[in-house]
């Protein structure tokens, strides 16, 4: 389950994707979602505003990148709270940002996937 998630794909078939996109990982183009799943007919977003749950996944995914970011980045520098950490923390997190939405969307329905149909 953990590997259809992070590829990606359809919590009731394992085959559709849910974004229609091969690279969710290095993408900063708008994402490109799919309403239901191609393989299957999986309805993804059970209701409108389904989507706005998987705000908060995103937000939780941000703070954690973030302290992780803070632990790694400041093993390398002497000051516990190096100015430069935050730009590093503030760098990543922009990175991840585009995959975060993406990750938050996917794992939301795969969290409320036994609820639909
Ligand atoms: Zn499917």
């Amino acid at each position: 389950m953990i590997k259809d998630i992070l590829t990606n794909k359809c919590p009731h078939c394992g085959k559709g994707r849910i974004f229609n996109e091969a690279n969710i990982y290095f993408n900063f183009s708008r994402p490109k979602m799919n309403e239901y799943c191609p393989n299957c007919g999986f309805n993804y977003q059970k209701e409108p505003g389904f989507f706005f749950g998987a705000m908060y996944v995103s937000y939780g995914l941000t703070v954690a990148q973030g302290i992780i970011t803070y632990l790694i980045a400041s093993t390398f520098f002497e000051e516990k709270f190096d100015l430069r950490i935050i730009g590093i923390i503030a760098g990543i997190l922009l990175l991840l940002s585009s995959f975060n939405m993406r990750l938050s969307r996917i794992l939301w329905i795969y969290l409320f996937k036994n609820y639909s149909r």
